[in-house]
């Protein structure tokens, strides 16, 4: 049901310690957290605090990760929307949701807007999109007016995330805008074994296991793949009735998850 597009205000437990790597991406975004908590400290000498920032990078990195835990750092509410929600709406109501969206925003400032899959409806006009144009141009169009409505220092801050900002309409990307971009990469092996370190954490291990070498062993995969691989071995060892999972396990939910991987890609090609 599109009943419900955006969560309103959630509060957020989650923080930098759940965001593994990313530490060029986080030094920037912790400059986001501080705007939020200190505002007065920035506009003292007549400087403006940016109202959104890109976070650019595939599918999986830990872009929604990242946004929450702004939020969860700076203790401020999160409310998220997705492009793709706006996908087959009817007209008028795309526009109509991006300004309830900063209405109710506005009421809770400090907050946090988070904006997934931004390239869905942000794509430069003229260009082939899956929503009819005019529908997703009124719905760019609102949610310009509505980051030009506020200034800075009300604690609004956007932060929107893509993997195509090759795509975006360039009026999103203007000083007042998006004009700062933060990207998130697939992680390197060390990344991704501090990947697998946070999502081991609730799973019962074998002492066995070797991490460097499960890294090793996942080049190419983003973290929310990772996530996914700790969760298959886990259901592999239990299936077996065994009391620890180990690195068989691990190896058989890998394979599990490249398969995915490889389907996944097919129906894209
Ligand atoms: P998408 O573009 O598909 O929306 P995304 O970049 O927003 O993806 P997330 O939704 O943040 O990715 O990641 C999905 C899940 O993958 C996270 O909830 C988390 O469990 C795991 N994950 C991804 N990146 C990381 C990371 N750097 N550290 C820890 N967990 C991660």
């Amino acid at each position: 049901s599109k009943a419900q597009l955006f969560d309103k205000g959630a509060k957020v437990n989650i923080t930098f310690a759940d965001v593994a790597g990313l530490d060029e991406a986080k030094v920037e975004v912790m400059e986001i957290v501080d705007f939020l908590k200190n505002p007065k400290k920035y506009t003292a000498l007549g400087g403006k605090i940016p109202k959104g920032a890109l976070l650019i990078g595939p599918p999986g990195t830990g872009k929604t990760l990242l946004a929450k835990a702004v939020a969860g750092e700076a203790q401020v509410p999160f409310f998220s929307l997705s492009g793709s929600d706006f996908v087959e709406m009817f007209v008028g109501v795309g526009a109509s949701r991006v300004r309830d969206l900063f209405k109710t925003a506005r009421e809770k400032a400090p907050c946090i807007i988070f904006i997934d899959e931004i390239d869905a409806i942000g794509r430069a006009r003229g260009r082939n999109a899956i929503m009819s144009n005019d529908e997703r141009e009124n719905t760019l169009n609102q949610l310009l007016v509505e980051m030009d409505g506020f200034a800075g220092d009300v604690g609004i801050i956007i932060l929107a995330a893509t993997n195509r900002p090759d795509v975006l309409d360039s009026a999103l990307l203007r000083p007042g805008r998006f004009d700062r971009q933060i990207s998130i990469d697939k992680p390197d092996v060390k990344g991704r074994e501090t990947i697998f370190l946070v999502h081991l954490k609730p799973i019962k291990i074998s002492q066995t296991l070797d991490i460097h070498k499960l890294a090793e062993q996942t080049p190419g995969f983003a973290g929310a793949d990772i996530a996914n691989v700790c969760n298959e071995a886990a259901l592999i060892a239990a299936r077996k009735g065994k009391e620890a999972v180990d690195m068989a396990d691990f190896q058989d939910a890998i394979d599990r998850v490249i398969g995915g991987l490889e389907k996944k890609n097919k129906i894209i090609l």
